[in-house]
């Protein structure tokens, strides 16, 4: 390793060779500081670091000593001038530093980035049985890589570089992955706007290796899924409703069901699994329901026992509810409502809404699975909304289970805003 990693720095083209926290020789923080050109608090601005929150907004920052390129390792310090840690400068973002390490001995190399993915891959490997080749590897600031998300799909790994930190070290990271992994090929999906908060360009193609197929099979449960890594939502799928797709399933034995916004017809998939009668799956997208029919007929599914339908989820309530039709389960898993902080009444407007509806839809004794991944909106208004929304519809509710995201979607324990899937299993009395 330390052969590869000087060699590294000798092959590099020259924004690389600035790189900062070579070395890991030098422990005492005076000279670290000197190392990095250097960020300072404002007085009572180093709370949050002190916590070991990530993140530091650009109103916290008294003055930049040095002029730091963007995504270069920056030191942090106090306005007493304590050290507080190494992290990355997003020069054109509110969130201007995103924070690597908080410990005065750690640098930021090369080796670092192996550290962090091994050992967050140690995570998934000890959680394998229930996903063994499709899961979120790198979940971001949850595993110590602000801006990163790696999700392995079979043979291929797909990447988001989402900040200025992470776009900086992305050959690190590939390289890194390339080590931990044997993996036919690494793709990126930097498609995602907020990459235009940290002045990047959104990109996607092939990082190493071999293209993937249209379709890469994975392995969900006893479910065998087409996963389109190139132009499929996000990095492909959705991993992080894999454990309640499973409970869907769990529950789903002789009902007839409505799968909202149902993409490539996961929660369909389980819920045929575990014995359902029927499940009409709806989304807007035409490609998403192809893949999903696809997926349908690969586990084997007789078409009798399902059904898609390409339509505005919203409007189609609405239809099904002038009609009267009936469900015994409801899944409503739309995309995030909730853009900024901005947008939280109308997209409390829009949830509310679409549970009122699915309410009118159910059964007496029916069952809601209903979801929300906007991280601003916490589980306590989301379960306020719901409620709301069972009043409208003049519906005695009971709520059974809490859900969250999959356990391969950690939540760091100093950084709530990890926390963004929140459901709840929802009952109609009879
Ligand atoms: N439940 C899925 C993931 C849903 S992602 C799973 O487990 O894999 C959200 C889906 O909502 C996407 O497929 C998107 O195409 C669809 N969508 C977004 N807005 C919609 C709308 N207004 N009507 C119907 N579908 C919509």
């Amino acid at each position: 390793m330390p052969n590869l990693h000087l060699q590294n720095h000798l092959d590099l083209p020259e924004r690389h060779e600035n790189k900062s926290g070579k070395g890991g020789l030098f422990g005492q923080v005076s000279i670290r500081k000197n190392m990095h050109k250097t960020i300072h608090l404002k007085s009572g601005k180093d709370k949050t670091l002190r916590r070991k929150h990530p993140w530091v907004f650009a109103g916290a920052i008294h003055h930049v000593e040095g002029k730091p390129a963007s995504g270069e390792t920056v030191a942090v310090v106090s306005d007493k001038g304590e050290w507080l840690g190494l992290g990355a400068w997003s020069p054109n973002s509110q969130i201007r530093v995103r924070m690597w390490t908080f410990s005065p001995t750690e640098t930021v190399d090369e080796a670092f980035f192996d550290q962090r993915l091994a050992q967050a891959l140690t995570l998934r490997l000890s959680l394998e049985a229930t996903f063994p080749d499709a899961f979120r590897w790198i979940a971001s600031e949850n595993d110590g890589l602000p801006g990163l998300i790696v999700d392995r799909y079979g043979d291929w790994a797909v990447v988001q570089f989402l900040s200025a930190g992470a776009e900086y070290w992305r050959s690190e990271i590939v390289k890194g992955i390339q080590k931990l992994m044997p993996l036919k090929g690494i793709y990126e999906r930097s498609d995602v706007d907020v990459r235009q908060k940290e002045d990047l360009l959104l990109q996607t193609g092939l990082l190493w290796g071999e293209k993937p197929p249209t379709q890469v099979m994975v392995q969900e449960g006893a479910l065998r899924i087409g996963v389109d890594i190139i132009t499929g939502h996000k990095t492909g799928y959705y991993l992080d409703q894999r454990e309640n797709r499973a409970l869907v399933g769990q529950m789903a034995a002789n009902k007839t069901w409505l799968n909202t916004f149902s993409y490539t017809g996961g929660f369909s998939l389980a819920a045929l699994a575990g014995g359902a009668a029927h499940v009409l799956n709806v989304d807007s997208s035409a490609a998403a329901l192809a893949l999903s029919e696809e997926n349908h007929r690969k586990n084997g599914f007789h078409p009798n026992h399902y059904a898609h339908l390409e339509a505005d989820v919203f409007s189609c309530l609405r239809q099904f509810r002038s009609e009267n039709r009936l469900f015994d389960g409801i899944i409503l898993d739309p995309p995030k409502f909730v853009a900024s902080k901005f947008h939280l009444d109308k997209a409390a407007r829009a949830y509310k809404d679409i549970n009122r509806l699915a309410f009118h839809l159910l059964k007496p004794g029916g069952v809601l699975f209903t979801f929300s991944c906007s991280g601003l909106l916490d589980a306590s208004l989301f379960q306020k909304i719901v409620a709301d929304a069972a009043l409208d519809a003049q519906k005695t509710v009971q709520f059974t289970h809490s859900l969250g995201q999959a356990s391969d979607h950690p939540v760091l324990s100093t950084f709530p805003e990890g926390f963004y899937l929140k459901g709840l299993i929802c009952r109609t009395c009879a």
